[in-house]
């Protein structure tokens, strides 16, 4: 993808992250790749829904910064969900409010309560609490990279997808599924027969 377009698209799916609510103030990271070799990410410390094209961060995946600006923290656990899956064009990282209130009360989503949970998310791991930053975080990441979402413990979420689209989609269903698992109460998951048959749609 040409840099110029790149940059315009990430920074609409950051408005459209922040407005919404699926990111508040300068929370989460997030990536689209340019090539085999190349991604633009959000630069640190920045409001998303403030964002302009022109801020993101050029990089490569292995780690050196080949633009003005400083990229986020996180460009690691990005750089290895690129690196485990070729056909990863993006990675959303974010802090949604009820993903978040399972994530410090240490509960998984179950992602079966509906077929739209089990189509667009598949199973969801909770990966354990690790500095943000930390080469433990990134291990933990990429120990669940054929994942297409997971919950980070008393932390967020995280998301990839083929397209800067799926990610994004990914991550507002898993927001909705967290926020339907919260408000359902003890509802049953769908039978067992029904998530294999949807798990392969
Ligand atoms: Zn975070």
């Amino acid at each position: 993808m040409n840099e110029q377009t790149a940059r315009k698209k990430l920074a609409d799916v950051c408005g459209l992250l922040y407005d919404r609510n699926l990111t508040v103030s300068a929370g989460g990271n997030m990536s689209l790749r340019l090539n085999e070799k190349e991604f633009i990410i959000t630069p640190s410390g920045r409001n998303k829904g403030l964002l302009k094209p022109d801020e993101m961060v050029l990089m490569n995946i292995n780690g050196k910064v080949l633009s003005d600006g400083k990229p986020s923290i996180e460009n690691k656990f990005h750089i290895a969900l690129f690196k485990a899956n070729p056909d990863t064009a993006s990675v959303i990282h974010c802090h949604p409010l009820y993903c978040t209130a399972l994530a410090v009360r240490g509960e998984k989503i179950k992602s079966t309560l509906t077929p739209e949970g089990v189509i667009l998310l598949g199973n969801v791991p909770m990966i354990g609490y690790f500095t943000p930053g930390s080469k433990k975080l990134t291990d933990a990441v990429a120990e669940h990279a054929s994942c297409k979402a997971m919950l980070m413990e008393r932390h967020g979420a995280i998301t990839q997808g083929r397209t800067l689209e799926e990610a994004f989609n990914r991550m507002e269903e898993l927001e909705f599924q967290a926020k339907l698992q919260m408000l359902a109460g003890d509802a049953e998951e769908l039978p067992l027969s029904e998530i294999k048959k949807l798990s392969k749609m």
